[in-house]
């Protein structure tokens, strides 16, 4: 029997009825539908550490390891349980998927783990997964990178940069990796031989009747190589097929391939430098990542050759002039008006010599943008400090 504050003193008496000593409290009920929402938003995932709640991570055994965290306690007494209280404690928004070491601590340190801390995080991650997660099948593009021997250096792409730059996009299957690196040093005599014809193979198959780019109906190209291996490759590539090119930032720390965004774009004018005195010997100058200089042409550029110059308005050329993917089609934009505008001087011009200071994804456009047989033959220049200037290297468009 337990003892009442109203127990009469009297035993002939019964004891009358009275109140339990120990008071329901109200408890917790999340609903269902509560709890698969709260599922459903974080991916089964604990919204503090990411960890997949619903196998277990040494014996992978699949169970319930997620615990329903409040972040205003239900109890006005547990953490922030004294904060301006949400009208349904149990709501969605007041509850956050965690695992129990992470429940643990945001638990035992409310000081440190606030209301507005701990609503944050969840945002952030369920926006995250929500971001992923709507990345359909129409989002997929097949990658394309180069490998090759600049000087003494191996370059390739770091598969994880492709990935942080293709967002929203995602990689179908593995890059095509085009290995230049076993024909040797660029500068050797059959290189550029050797590369067109490794350059053929392996285009020809990126674009085969029933292979991965049909699918995905999307192309991405990493390319960092000497400007006319690039100007080669780009050449190759099917305009037909919708198809991003990216850049190394040498002036990212991280992520190097990812575009820059929300600046104004550059701009770029075209000119003529000179006239010359030949109507079929006509060169053109790209000024985007330095500046030309006159004595830097071959001798062989003489006085018949008239010189057009695509440039930067408003700003010097420089080598990280290219930052956003806008600048990029801005140059495309001008190259291509100024191609035509230069057949349009020169009536039937079957070649034309190309003296590029670019910076990659521009030479592998100037390849990629030249209409074939409508758009004269590229004769290509290198521009060879240790040859004092520009050295002519292969060319591109032929039209036998
Ligand atoms: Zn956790």
């Amino acid at each position: 029997m337990v003892a009442s504050p109203i127990d009469s003193p009297t035993l002939s008496q019964p004891p009358a009825p009275v109140a339990p000593p120990v008071y329901p409290v109200a408890r917790s009920k999340i609903k269902r539908l509560t709890e698969l929402l709260l599922v459903a938003g974080a991916a089964g995932r604990c919204e503090f550490c990411n960890e997949f709640l619903y196998t277990h991570p040494i014996t992978g055994e699949s169970g319930n390891f997620a615990e329903n965290a409040h972040i205003v306690a239900f109890s006005t007494l547990g953490p922030r349980g004294f904060e301006d209280r949400p009208t349904d404690i149990d709501d969605v928004s007041n509850l956050m998927l965690l695992c129990a070491r992470d429940h643990k601590l945001i638990d035992d340190h409310p000081e440190r783990y606030t209301r507005a801390m701990l609503e944050q995080r969840k945002r952030e991650h369920e926006a995250r997964i929500k971001r992923v997660t709507a990345i359909g099948p129409a989002m997929q593009t097949t990658v394309v990178t180069l490998k090759v021997q600049i000087g003494s250096d191996i370059v390739h792409v770091n598969r994880r940069e492709i990935f942080e730059a293709l967002q929203p996009r995602y990689p179908a299957d593995n890059p095509l990796e085009i290995d230049f690196v076993d024909i040797g040093p660029e500068r050797s005599g059959a290189f550029y031989e050797l590369a067109a014809e490794r350059i053929q193979k392996n285009v020809a198959r990126l674009y085969d009747t029933g292979g991965e780019l049909e699918r995905t109906g999307h192309l991405s190209v990493f390319a960092l190589a000497p400007i006319p291996l690039l100007m080669l490759f780009g050449h190759a590539l099917s305009n037909k097929v919708s198809t991003d090119f990216f850049q190394c930032h040498r002036t990212r720390s991280d992520n190097r391939w990812t575009w820059y965004e929300g600046d104004t774009p550059v701009r770029f004018s075209a000119r003529q430098l000179r006239q010359g005195t030949a109507p079929h010997c006509v060169g053109l100058v790209l000024s985007v990542s330095g500046p030309f200089a006159a004595e830097s042409l071959p001798s062989s550029i003489d006085e018949r050759y008239t010189l057009y110059e695509i440039y930067p308005r408003d700003i010097v050329p420089h080598r990280s002039l290219i930052r956003q993917r806008d600048d990029l089609e801005a140059f495309r934009a001008r190259y291509r008006a100024l191609l035509a505008e230069i057949q349009q001087d020169h009536p039937g011009l079957r070649e034309l010599h190309l003296f590029p200071a670019v910076p990659a994804p521009v030479a592998v456009t100037c390849g990629f943008d030249l209409l074939p047989k409508v758009d004269p033959t590229l004769i290509i220049y290198d521009n060879l400090a240790t040859e004092g200037g520009f050295v002519q290297r292969l060319k591109v468009n032929l039209h036998e």
